[in-house]
């Protein structure tokens, strides 16, 4: 219907915002549709101190809140199309929290259950957010990868126990770091005109470094991939000298850093690793909050210093993309914690 008092002109706009026409109303169809396509965000005071351009990719605006919805999604279609999953399945998962997140978002939107086993020295804010969206959370003791009673073998020898349920695998599924092939590593590209000098992102299972990095590696050779590592990681020594032996820890940083090349890394064309410590994470975190009104988590820390480090290597005038991967909401325990850091000699 017309409406009253408005121009032809806006009358047809009007119609077409009305009607039928999708992709001029521009409204994302549900849950999945709302996942990728987040802004590309210049850091203003790092960019100033650098000479470069330095842009965060804002994964923390994905409708779960974090990098891992894009994975979570990928992976959960996947299965769908192989059949590894039918209506009414249950998805099992081994995830330090993100993972899990996005995981049980997707499976409310598409009517399956979600078990998630998570390591027990995680902050509890991730734990409380998987339990209000409905998710059975299984804490169980932190051991390294190799010990059979790891939160990641526990998670696939449980699903097989089950009838109708998928163990996502994070690590090694690489339906993980296609979803970074197919959205976050093209939108990167459209975002910068083609005109990026080098990406760096920490990395967990590696999803996020290995996609990207294979799209943007395809468009332009010369493009720099930069493993950004915390300690306590065997990455950095993996990119650097083929060996993944590990550096001196531990960290307080969540997500990130792992004891072994995964499956979905494996194969990255690296062509270089920076270290971060815990106190230049802090530093940088507490003055994007305070001085540029952002609240990043750790991973994002790591992230920010490692672009800056990347920027003084590479000189003023480059064009350098990190992650922005979630907001500081889940750490408020630990992170945001002046007693939490106090203890581990962290300073703001
Ligand atoms: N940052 C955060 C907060 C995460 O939860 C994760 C995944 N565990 C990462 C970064 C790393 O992403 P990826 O698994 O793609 O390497």
């Amino acid at each position: 219907m017309r409406a009253k008092n408005l121009p032809a002109s806006d009358f047809r706009y009007n119609r077409a915002v009305l009607g039928n026409d999708k992709k001029r109303m521009e409204i994302s169809q549900g849950f999945a549709d709302t996942v990728g396509n987040t802004p590309l965000i210049r850091m203003n005071r790092l960019s100033e101190l650098t000479g470069c351009e330095i842009l965060g990719k804002a994964e923390f605006l994905n409708p779960g809140g974090s990098v891992k919805d894009r994975a979570a999604l990928w992976m959960v279609r996947d299965a769908e199309e192989r059949g590894a999953l039918q209506p009414g399945g249950i998805v099992v998962e081994g995830t330090a929290g993100n993972t899990g997140i996005g995981l049980v978002h997707v499976c409310n939107a598409r009517g399956y259950g979600c078990i998630i086993y998570m390591p027990d020295n995680q902050s509890p804010e991730k734990v409380e957010i998987l339990e209000t969206l409905g998710a059975e959370v299984r804490q169980v003791a932190t051991v390294p990868y190799k010990d059979p009673m790891n939160y990641q073998k526990q998670a696939g020898r449980f699903a097989e126990t089950l009838e109708n349920a998928f163990w996502a695998n994070q690590f090694d599924n690489v339906a993980n770091r296609q979803a970074h092939y197919d959205s976050t590593g093209p939108e990167i590209w459209r975002q910068t005109d083609g005109t990026i000098d080098a990406f760096t992102c920490s990395v967990g299972t590696g999803g996020t470094l290995a996609g990207v990095s294979r799209f943007l590696k395809e468009q332009r050779q010369d493009i720099q991939l930069v493993l950004a590592d915390p300690m306590g990681s065997a990455l950095h020594s993996w990119a650097t000298t083929g060996e993944a032996s590990m550096s001196k820890g531990p960290s307080i940083t969540e997500g990130i850093g792992n004891s072994r090349v995964t499956d979905n890394l494996a194969g990255t064309e690296v062509d270089d690793a920076v270290q971060v410590t815990d106190q230049e994470m802090v530093t940088m975190v507490y003055q994007q909050m305070v001085e540029e009104g952002w609240f990043f988590g750790s991973s994002t820390g790591i992230n920010l210093c490692a672009a800056v480090k990347v920027a003084e290597q590479m000189g003023p005038g480059h064009t350098i993309v990190t992650v922005l991967c979630d907001t500081g909401s889940k750490y408020q325990s630990r992170l945001f914690n002046p007693e939490f850091l106090a203890e581990r000699d962290l300073h703001v």
